[in-house]
């Protein structure tokens, strides 16, 4: 083996490699056999309007928990995106989460979207059809996408964008702040929400971390565009978040992902 003899590093990387390799064969095998048998959940997180504090909508998450243990999103996600998986989840993900906001009258719904799915052709008539099947009011879908979908082929990208936002759909750039995306980029794309990275939010305890972050709003409030911010943790900055002009919060301060049941539990209590 490699290991026999001691002969050096460049052996036992080789041997490392794959090994990884072979996990992510392994782990790829499970995921297309967890989809299969619709073992991929949903949980889903609220987000909060900033000036009543009511809960205005959800955020579907996917959850995968084999045998083995709980496995990251950005690990399956990943995989999934690498091995084609990607559209069959997200369309499992978009149905499951559908169905289950079918029961929360007026509440809205967020679902990520990986770049890879807005690059298959027929996605958009994909999302349509689901829309139709399940009678739910296109208005109430948010897709979610990182800038990522500027990278390759963003004209595809900026076509399937359109052609949802016709139907009613709505987009929100994911993660900004942590990447490149450019202001030309946002206005063509027509994003009807911003949401701030976590990153973001977490510079808030230093000077030129919430510099950054005034900026990012103000330039989203320049382009008109409504400002979500994620990941707050402390009441502090769920304060400064509001007082900047985020019209929406989410973060585990204020809701966890929750199983569905939780969620309509929550609206109960909050509407009574
Ligand atoms: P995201 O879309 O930015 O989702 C927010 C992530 O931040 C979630 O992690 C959520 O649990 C976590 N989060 C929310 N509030 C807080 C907080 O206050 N503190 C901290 N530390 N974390 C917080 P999660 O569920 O692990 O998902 C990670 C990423 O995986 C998502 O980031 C999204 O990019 C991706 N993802 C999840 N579900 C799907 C899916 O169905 N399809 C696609 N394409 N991507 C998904
Ligand atoms: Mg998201
Ligand atoms: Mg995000
Ligand atoms: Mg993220």
């Amino acid at each position: 083996t490699a290991k026999e003899g001691g002969r050096g590093r460049a052996i036992d990387f080789t041997a490392d490699l794959d090994r990884d390799r072979l996990n992510a064969a392994e782990l790829e095998n499970r995921l297309r056999q967890a989809l299969e048998k619709q073992d991929i959940h949903v949980a889903y997180q609220p987000l909060f309007d900033a000036k009543g504090g009511r809960v205005c909508g959800v955020e579907a998450l996917a959850q995968w928990s084999p045998e083995t243990g709980r496995i990251s999103p950005e690990i399956f996600i990943t995989i999934a995106e690498r091995s084609g998986l990607i559209d069959q989840l997200g369309m499992q993900v978009l149905k499951v989460s559908i169905d289950q906001a079918k029961q929360w009258s007026g509440l809205q719904l967020s679902v990520n979207v990986s770049p890879i799915q807005l690059r298959n052709p027929n996605f958009p008539a994909d999302v349509i059809a689901l829309l139709d099947q399940t009678g739910f009011d296109p208005r109430r879908l948010t897709l979610e996408i990182t800038e990522g979908v500027l990278m390759s082929n963003p004209e595809q990208a900026r076509r399937a964008i359109e052609m949802l936002r016709n139907a009613g759909v709505k987009f929100a750039l994911d993660d900004f702040g942590c990447g490149y995306a450019s202001i030309g980029a946002l206005r063509t794309f027509g994003f009807d929400r911003m949401k701030i990275d976590r990153s973001l939010v977490s510079g808030l305890n230093n000077r030129e971390g919430s510099e950054v972050l005034t900026a990012t709003i103000s330039l989203a409030r320049a382009l008109n565009i409504p400002v979500t911010a994620e990941g707050i943790e402390t009441q502090e900055q769920a304060d400064a978040l509001t007082i900047s002009g985020c019209d929406q919060l989410q973060g585990f301060l204020l809701g966890r992902p929750m199983a569905g049941s939780a969620i309509t539990a929550l609206l109960r209590s909050s509407a009574a």
